[in-house]
C-alpha cells in the first residue's frame, strides 16, 4: 500500500477542521533548563474525548461514503481509538460497535458505552478483540476503521504534525508515543515533507514494544502483551500490518524504550512542574527527556497525546508509585 503523502494529509485537516480541536503548543521552562535546549509541548492531550485519536478517527469517518455510513462502523481498541470512534460516529449519525479485551481500564470503557456505541469485550488481547471486528465486518457488513494501520486514519493524526511545523517551523527534534505507529507516521509523513532535517523520535515502553521488535526483526513480529502504565501504548502492530510498519521504517530516525518508572517520573513532572494531567503513554515524550535517553537537540518538542487516566491510579502515582504492581 502506499505511504500517506503531505497532500491527503492537507486534506484531512480541511475535512476535520471545526470538528476537531486545533491544540496550542507551550513552552516549557523546567524541561528547557533540564536539557539545556528549549522544549515545547504540543498540547493535544487538550484533544476532546481527551486523546489526539478523535483526529484519524473523524476524517475516516467524515470520509465513508453515504452507503458505508448507513453500515456501520467497527473497531478493536485499548481505549482512547473507541472512544474517538464513537464521537465521530455519534457526530456523524452512524452505527459503532467498539471491541476491546478484558485489559481495557474499566474508565475507558465507561467512557465509550457513554457515548452511545456498543462494546463487545473479547479475550485477553488485541489480537482476539480483533477476531470479533472481522466477524462483524463479514457477516454485518460493519465498515472496520483499525486505530492506526488505515490511511485515513494516519492522515487524521498527521495533521498534528502540520500544526507543529506552522507553530515551531525550526524544530530540531520531535517526540511522539508510539504503539501501533498510526500517530508517528502521520506526523513524521508531515513533517519531513516539509522539514526534512527534523529528527523524528518514537517512544515506547520496554514492556512490549511490539514496533520496535518488528523493526529490529525487519519484518512485523508478535510480542508478548503486558499489563504497563502506558496501557494506550499496549497491542501488536498485526502480521499483515500494510501501512504503519513500512512508514515507520522509511521516516522514524530512532526508537527509545522506557522502564516503567521512568514513565511514572514522566507523569509526575508533567503534574508537578507543568500542571498537566497525562496518562502514562503521553508522558513518554517528557520521560525520556528526564531519563536522558534523548539526545537534547533543540528546538525539541514533546508531543503530548492523551490524558484518559483513571484517576485513582494517577493519585497513586504522583504519590510516588513507580508502576502498576506498587499502585495497586
Ligand atoms: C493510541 C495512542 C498512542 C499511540 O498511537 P499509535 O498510532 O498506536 O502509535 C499514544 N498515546 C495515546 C494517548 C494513545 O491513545
Amino acid at each position: 500500500m502506499e505511504a500517506v503523502t503531505i497532500s491527503a494529509i492537507e486534506a484531512a485537516a480541511d475535512r476535520i477542521a471545526g470538528h476537531v480541536r486545533r491544540t496550542p503548543m507551550a513552552n516549557s521552562a523546567s524541561l528547557s533548563e533540564l536539557c539545556g535546549a528549549p522544549v515545547h509541548l504540543k498540547l493535544e492531550h487538550w484533544q476532546e474525548t481527551g486523546a489526539f485519536k478523535l483526529r484519524g478517527a473523524t476524517n475516516a469517518v467524515l470520509s465513508l461514503s453515504d452507503e458505508e455510513r448507513a453500515r456501520g462502523v467497527v473497531a478493536a481498541s485499548t481505549g482512547n481509538h473507541g472512544r474517538a470512534l464513537a464521537h465521530a460516529a455519534k457526530k456523524a449519525g452512524a452505527r459503532c460497535t467498539v471491541s476491546m479485551s478484558k485489559l481495557v481500564p474499566q474508565n475507558k470503557l465507561d467512557a465509550i458505552a457513554a457515548l452511545g456505541a456498543e462494546i463487545r469485550i473479547v479475550g485477553n488481547s488485541q489480537d482476539d478483540a480483533q477476531i470479533e471486528v472481522d466477524r462483524l465486518a463479514r457477516e454485518d457488513g460493519m465498515v472496520p476503521l483499525p486505530p492506526f494501520d488505515h490511511p485515513d486514519i494516519i492522515a487524521g493524526q498527521g495533521t498534528i504534525g502540520l500544526e507543529i511545523v506552522k507553530d515551531l517551523p525550526d524544530a530540531e527534534t520531535v517526540l511522539v508515543p508510539l504503539s501501533g505507529g498510526g500517530l508517528i507516521a502521520g506526523v513524521a509523513a508531515a513533517i519531513k515533507a516539509q522539514a526534512p532535517g527534523t529528527r523524528i523520535v518514537g517512544i515506547s515502553m520496554a514492556r512490549g514494544a511490539a514496533m520496535q521488535a518488528s523493526l529490529a526483526a525487519g519484518h512485523p513480529v508478535e510480542v508478548k502483551e503486558l499489563p504497563t502504565l502506558a496501557d494506550s501504548l499496549g497491542g501488536g502492530i498485526g502480521l499483515d500490518n500494510r501501512l504503519t510498519f513500512q512508514m515507520v521504517r522509511d521516516l522514524v530516525d530512532e526508537v527509545v524504550l522506557l522502564t516503567e518508572a521512568e514513565i511514572a517520573a514522566g507523569m509526575r513532572h508533567a503534574y508537578f512542574q507543568e500542571r498537566e494531567i497525562l496518562e502514562g503513554g503521553a508522558a513518554v515524550g517528557i520521560a525520556a527527556l528526564l531519563a536522558g535517553k534523548v539526545e537534547a537537540r533543540g528546538p525539541i518538542v514533546a508531543l503530548l497525546s492523551g490524558r484518559n487516566v483513571a484517576m485513582d491510579l494517577h493519585a497513586r502515582i504522583m504519590a510516588g508509585a513507580n508502576g502498576l504492581e506498587e499502585a495497586a
